[in-house]
């Protein structure tokens, strides 16, 4: 191997480990930071109490945020609830339809076995306490068939919900197509949009309702938004009682901060979201290409042609999953699949609902690129992941209860 300049080591070293994990989180932007920075540090007033100048100028900064996420999806500013993150969202725009006045003879909800746990977990509670929920499932790819999904509605379906992009395997479902299914019954149709949102064009037309998150999309944590189409607004029930914010749908204060932070990261992506996702493309099929080169035996989870650039999740035969990820921990942060799941060491459910076995399952990981991964990252992840494959596949290392 050359040997590197100390300048070169310095700027290597610091790069490590590298963050390969952007379907968990994406880091802030510093251009979101800026932004947010004046209403951390000044004083900042109640949003809601316009009473005076401080509350005013906080109610304009939040209404330009709400402008900008509402611009990013071709929605009005009055069809945006800020929650604290997608997994809220999810339930105000779900358990509140089902406590809907209107949605009371009504009483199935169809989804997918491949959803985010907020939104199964709705789903399984809704079932249980008297709703009809049917579950349909994906093909090899990862797609949901149309014609299966009009299959599960009839007229007692109050709702439809499926995720636009997959947060395990990237993949992209057609919303629109979906949706007319869902619209032709009269049910609504819901998309959990947090993996989209940000990284593809997503279009409010194609769907009632959507869930969207501010740290997928290199906005702050702790803040999100329930889209809802304006004739549905007063169809919702709220999960919070109190003040009556956001119209009396979300009563709580709203942190001024990062609403500002959330609508810039909103329009970042509005700019720059084709381009940072062709740059993607070019770095994943670079990855890719170095694994097939050095010979490492791999597959691919799921379609590769219909999943956003950002996401790569790769069966390496033979080689344990969670093994795997402890011996790369040091040089790369990647993980197997949903973080809200990481504590349990259950096989993935979306993997499983490929249909691919539990084996196959525990011998994948998944791979998220982002706006910070260059071409040197894409070369030290390779390395180190050609490195650990050969060293596991060897010894057949099954791990028994790793600590994470
Ligand atoms: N839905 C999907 C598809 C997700 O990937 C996530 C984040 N893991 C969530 C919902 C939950 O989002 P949040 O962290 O904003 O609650």
């Amino acid at each position: 191997m050359l040997q590197r300049s100390a300048q070169e080591r310095s700027s290597l070293e610091t790069l490590l480990p590298v963050y390969l994990d952007f379907q968990a989180t994406t880091p802030l932007d510093q251009r979101v930071l800026e932004r947010m920075l004046p209403f951390l540090s000044g004083p900042v007033g109640n949003p809601h109490s316009t009473s005076h100048l401080h509350g005013v100028s906080a109610s304009k900064a939040v209404e330009a945020a709400r402008e900008q996420i509402a611009a990013l999806i071709g929605a009005t500013p009055e069809e945006i609830v800020f929650t604290s993150g997608a997994t809220e969202a999810n339930n105000l725009l779900i358990r509140g339809a089902f406590q809907g006045k209107e949605s009371a003879g009504k009483k199935s909800m169809v989804t997918s076995s491949a959803e985010h746990k907020s939104i199964l977990e709705i789903a399984a509670r809704l079932g249980a306490s008297g709703s009809d929920v049917r579950m349909v499932s994906i093909n090899s790819e990862g797609m949901i068939e149309p014609d299966q999904l009009a299959a599960a509605i009839d007229d007692t379906t109050t709702l439809v919900s499926i995720m636009a992009v997959n947060n395990e395997i990237g993949v992209v479902q057609p919303l629109a197509e979906l949706a007319n299914k869902a619209r032709s019954r009269g049910a609504w149709f819901h998309t959990d949009a947090a993996q989209a949102i940000g990284k593809i064009r997503v279009n409010a037309t194609d769907f009632d309702m959507a869930s969207i998150s501010s740290h997928k999309l290199y906005g702050p944590a702790g803040i999100g938004a329930a889209f809802m189409a304006r004739r549905l607004r007063k169809r919702i029930e709220p999960l919070l009682l109190g003040g009556g914010q956001e119209g009396g749908l979300r009563s709580g204060t709203l942190p001024v901060a990062l609403c500002v932070g959330f609508g810039a990261a909103c329009e970042i992506a509005s700019v720059e979201m084709e381009k940072e996702a062709f740059r993607l493309l070019e770095l994943r099929d670079q990855f890719i290409a170095i694994l097939r080169d050095r010979g490492v035996a791999f597959e691919i989870n799921g379609s590769l042609k219909r999943r956003i650039a950002g996401n790569l999740n790769i069966y390496f035969p033979g080689v344990d999953a969670e093994a795997l990820l402890m011996r790369v921990r040091n040089t790369i942060s990647l993980s197997t699949g949903s973080a809200c799941t990481a504590e349990s060491l259950e096989p993935s459910h979306v993997l499983l609902a490929l249909g691919l076995g539990t084996e196959r399952a525990e011998e994948s990981v998944r791979i998220g690129f982002g706006r910070s991964t260059t071409a040197a990252e894409i070369l030290i992840a390779a390395d180190a992941l050609t490195k650990a494959v050969a060293a596991l596949a060897k010894v057949g290392y099954k791990a028994p209860n790793m600590e994470r």
